[in-house]
């Protein structure tokens, strides 16, 4: 059993421009209020950029994260132009954080806002998908992206998801995607929510098609509690949600991992505030309270909260949120800290108190075995660089299909053009060569027999992509729509 009275090891950063403004009023809060913190204090940012380290962390930082698992962290300023890293991304996949959690909640009237009502959290894959980060220029022309999503990655961020939102009292889960367009990997993410969902039937559940989702979130965002989201999209969703809900100064977020998590505001270093005592402290505060709920501190956590909120309340805000004939008083930062404390062991009266009294950290269950699926090789799609007409590159490449395989489909950033392609289709130098054994097996052998003869016939092949269905479904959209 934990010892109550111990001191729980964590790494804090203090972060660039507003960051070391905010982490202090944040610590002088959290001491306060009693939590019982044994500090290790790391650099990130600006200064480790300078000293060659790509990343903006040093080695020895990641020997603290490995120790305390516990990080509450500023922002920091990101170095412009090339050869830098994001910090925040490399920490996110080093340490395997695969959830970003970022509650976002209305303070009406003491924060203006168009959405009194609001109170969502969002639940962001923060791994996958388009952040894999692996990016080719293929031809003169046409630049690549690859986005990645696993079925173990959808299952963990899926009933995180749901866990959350059973542990915190929620009672929606909605799901955001885009797969009428990208069948298969959004639509896996979909299918894992559909199928995860099935175990937890006391909650409601919705599918949203990520633009209309969107839109409806930014519009009557009280109808949303939790979403659940691939990783581009939450990270554009849950920024417009902590915006519409009054501030982005206000809005903490937690980066959570089997292992260790990290706690920050979801706000930059904005470094025109840096030094100036105008920063409001607020998200990493939040942020803060998220982090002593998830060390197993929730009376602190509840005395911070409850403070805070009793201080937004009392018309005591940053130059940020101030508003004349609604608030009582701006403050800087850290008077706005002083003004927590001094309310430590209060309780808001027209906000709602929070509890945490009896909030349990939950545990993801581990994922069930699937046994791997029958996998068949049936085609290869061969992409070429090609300045020409598609009966053109047809007429090239009927040359080097004299083995089992033959030219099947020839498309053009997605959209068919051969055969029967129409002639105002729009062509740039990229192609996708689809070549098939009439849906019958192929060899690997096959398709390096295909390579050297295109090779042999000087065909300008920058990448092959094999065809194989899994259970016998095709792993491969069809691509031939117009
Ligand atoms: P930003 O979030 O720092 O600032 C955007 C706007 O919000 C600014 O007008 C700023 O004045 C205001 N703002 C932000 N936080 C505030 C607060 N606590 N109180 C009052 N006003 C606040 O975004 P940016 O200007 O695009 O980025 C600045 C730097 O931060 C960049 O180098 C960026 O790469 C970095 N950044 C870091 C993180 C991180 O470390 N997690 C996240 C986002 C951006």
């Amino acid at each position: 059993m934990s010892n109550p009275t111990a001191f729980t090891p964590i790494t804090v950063a203090h972060g660039d421009g507003i960051g070391p403004e905010i982490m202090q009023a944040t610590l002088d809060v959290l001491q306060a209020a009693g939590a019982r913190l044994d500090i290790e204090t790391i650099e990130i940012g600006q200064s480790v950029y300078a000293r060659g380290f790509s990343a903006g962390i040093a080695p020895d930082a990641w020997e603290s994260l490995r120790r305390t698992r516990v990080f509450l962290k500023a922002p920091i300023t990101t170095p412009q132009g090339g050869g830098f890293k994001s910090l925040n991304v490399t920490i996110r996949k080093s340490l395997g954080l695969f959830a970003n959690v970022r509650p976002t909640t209305a303070y009406a009237p003491f924060v203006a806002t168009r959405h009194p009502n609001m109170d969502v959290v969002i639940v962001r894959e923060n791994e996958e998908d388009l952040y894999a980060g692996i990016e080719h220029r293929q031809t003169d022309q046409v630049f690549q992206c690859l986005k990645l999503v696993s079925r173990p990655g959808c299952e963990r961020i899926v009933r995180y998801a749901f866990e959350y939102a059973r542990a915190n009292g929620r009672r929606k889960v909605s799901c955001f995607t885009k797969d009428n367009i990208m069948k298969l990997t959004d639509g896996l993410f979909h299918e894992v929510f559909d199928e995860i969902g099935l175990e937890y039937p006391e909650l409601e559940k919705d599918h949203w098609i990520v633009d209309i989702g969107a839109a409806r979130l930014a519009d009557a965002p009280e109808t949303f509690d939790v979403i659940v989201t691939p990783n581009l999209y939450g990270d554009i969703l849950s920024d417009i949600a902590a915006e519409i809900a009054g501030s982005v100064g206000l809005a903490g977020s937690a980066n959570v991992g089997q292992n260790v998590a990290m706690f920050e505001a979801i706000h930059g270093s904005a470094p025109t505030l840096a030094g100036l005592d105008a920063a409001n402290p607020s998200g990493l505060m939040l942020a803060g309270v998220m982090m002593l709920n998830h060390i197993g501190q929730p009376q602190a956590a509840e005395r911070v909260h409850n403070a805070w909120l009793a201080t937004l309340e009392a018309g005591v805000h940053t130059a940020d949120v101030f508003q004349s004939g609604q608030s009582a008083q701006k403050v800087g930062t850290q008077a706005f800290a002083q003004s927590v404390i001094e309310r430590l062991g209060c309780k808001p009266q027209r906000l709602a108190p929070v509890s945490y009294g009896a909030a349990k950290p939950f545990a993801l269950p581990a994922p069930k075995p699937r046994p791997p699926a029958h996998k068949q090789t049936v085609g290869v799609d061969l992409f070429v660089q090609f300045d020409g007409a598609p009966d053109a590159l047809a007429q090239k490449l009927s040359s080097i299909q004299n083995g089992p395989l033959s030219l099947k489909m020839i498309t053009n950033r997605g959209v068919k053009v051969w055969p029967d392609g129409l002639p105002e289709t729009f062509c740039t130098d990229h192609w996708r060569c689809r070549f098939m054994n009439g849906g019958g097996p192929v060899t690997l052998s096959d398709i390096v027999g295909l390579s050297a003869r295109a090779a042999d016939a000087g065909v300008d092949f920058i990448k092959t992509e094999h065809l194989c269905t899994f259970d016998g479904v095709p792993g491969f959209s069809l691509g031939q729509g117009q």
